[in-house]
């Protein structure tokens, strides 16, 4: 998988995949990540301008729309042979969840598009953007984070990246439900014992017990999800 991002802050980036299991991922090779600074693509070459006031009087500034089809045109190019999807990290896009986190796991490469200011043009979101993704009902100040949660979810679902492809089997969302209470030693903390069906030895009953956790917490917390 190929994450080409293109965002006003390639630094924001540095710490978010320096560590842990996308940091692993891609010293071995099971994921490519690159941040390309839409500045680049300006024309404007004294004083790299990628914004101007929007139409119709709203306060604010809006990203303009040669820079990011330039930038968009120069991603495409740096993955030809691959079939990238161009996501835009908005608000207005649908709501990122882990049915559609299996969807882009499947792609071979993704071009994440990070808004600032008010957005962007519209004409860049018809002509160039395949998918408009949000990561929630509120609104950040830039794509950026949004773009890195889209990078660590999908990068969880490349296969080879997580050692025991169980952690992500039995983690909230991927059966459709919540994930069941974990308990790790000591078995009694400050007077309370760990279930003890969990200390049974019985693998069935332990199965059981963890899939009827799963569906009470998702009834009490996300009755939407059943
Ligand atoms: N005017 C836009 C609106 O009302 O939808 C919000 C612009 S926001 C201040 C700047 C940029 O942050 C957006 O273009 C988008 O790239 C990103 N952004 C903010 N909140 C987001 C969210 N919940 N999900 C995905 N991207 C978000």
């Amino acid at each position: 998988m190929i994450f080409d991002i293109l965002t006003l802050f390639p630094s924001m980036f540095e710490g978010a995949f320096a560590d842990s299991i996308i940091k692993k991922a891609v010293d071995n090779g099971f994921v490519s990540i690159s941040t390309h600074n839409i500045r680049d693509y300006s024309d404007d070459v004294r004083h790299k301008t990628v914004d101007d006031y929007p139409y119709g009087g709203d306060a604010g500034m809006l990203l303009k729309p040669e820079p990011l089809a330039r930038a968009i045109t120069a991603a495409r190019e740096r993955l030809a042979g691959k079939t990238p999807l161009v996501v835009f990290m908005t608000p207005a896009g649908r709501l990122l969840n882990q049915g559609i986190v299996k969807e882009l796991a499947a792609r071979d490469s993704l071009i994440l598009l990070c808004g600032r200011y008010k957005g962007i043009d519209q004409r860049i979101t018809d002509q160039y953007v395949d998918m408009e993704l949000s990561i929630g009902d509120y609104v950040l100040s830039g794509g950026e984070i949004p773009a890195m949660a889209v990078v660590d979810a999908v990068t969880r679902l490349v296969p080879g990246v997580l050692g025991n492809m169980d952690s992500a089997e039995t983690d909230s969302f991927h059966s459709g439900l919540l994930s069941h209470p974990q308990y790790t030693r000591p078995e009694v903390f400050e007077g309370v014992s760990v279930p003890e069906v969990l200390i049974s030895g019985h693998h069935a009953n332990i199965k059981e017990w963890q899939r009827q956790k799963s569906l009470e917490i998702t009834k009490e917390r996300r009755p939407d999800l059943l």
